[in-house]
């Protein structure tokens, strides 16, 4: 199948039950990004600061770009002036980093809180402690041109379809606790973002709204580095 198939059938799928599709672009060309584009798709995922200013000075600027990787706070500004939302905020430091460059931009900038949630020691996010530390802080309430607008987790990378449930179960149950106890009034803070190509089926029957697929659209990525054997 084509990726304008691809994009075409999980639309359909998505739309019907109410979930953002998120199309990962990563390694990708522009002119395959065009291709999705041209079938409809407006919201793409990056993880690559550099990657994706070049994509974006090079496609339709009205594509909505996510930042889906870790995020260095010394390559916020280069985003800064078109992201539409960071979904990989790891830290207080990252997200007062955002919202300075926000300021300079005179923007308010959409940002998703990265959990933790994989049985894995090499994944970036925040543990439930320190995401519900970092919304008691006084420094958090200072932020002005930041608005979070969610949770975003990773499950672990296996085959393990309990696991995978229970991981994408927790992260639902965290959401609605978060969103009880500080975003209540807020209707902004209404994503969820979880599920990729291998597990966002799984992802959606655990609520998740928002799931970021790459290889089922665009194929199987080059891996760029590979071990001497
Ligand atoms: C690469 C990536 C994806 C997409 O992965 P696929 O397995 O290709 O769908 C989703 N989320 C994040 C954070 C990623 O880095």
């Amino acid at each position: 199948m084509s990726i304008a198939d691809n994009i075409k059938s999980l639309k359909t799928e998505t739309t019907s039950k109410k979930v953002t599709l998120i199309a990962v672009s990563k390694t990708k060309t522009a002119a395959d990004v065009q291709e999705a584009y041209d079938a409809g798709q407006r919201l793409f995922g990056e993880n690559m600061v550099q990657e994706m200013v070049e994509k974006y000075e090079q496609l339709p600027k009205d594509i909505e770009w996510h930042q889906i990787g870790h995020l260095q706070t010394n390559k916020v500004k280069y985003i800064a002036p078109f992201i539409s939302m960071i979904q990989s905020v790891d830290s207080m430091k990252l997200l007062q980093e955002i919202n300075k460059q926000g300021e300079k931009n005179k923007r308010v900038i959409d940002c998703l809180l990265q959990i933790y949630i994989a049985d894995e020691e090499t994944k970036y996010g925040l543990g439930f402690d320190e995401a519900i530390e970092l919304l008691w802080s006084e420094e958090y309430i200072t932020l002005k041109n930041v608005r979070i607008r969610g949770l975003m987790g990773i499950a672990t990378n296996t085959d393990l379809e309990k696991q995978l449930r229970d991981e994408f179960q927790e992260l639902k149950v965290f959401f609605d606790g978060v969103k009880a106890s500080f975003f209540r009034k807020e209707d902004s803070f209404d994503t969820i973002s979880m599920g990729m190509s291998s597990d966002y089926e799984l992802a959606i029957a655990q609520g998740s709204n928002m799931i970021r697929v790459g290889s089922t659209i665009f194929g199987d990525r080059v891996i760029k580095h590979f071990k001497n054997n």
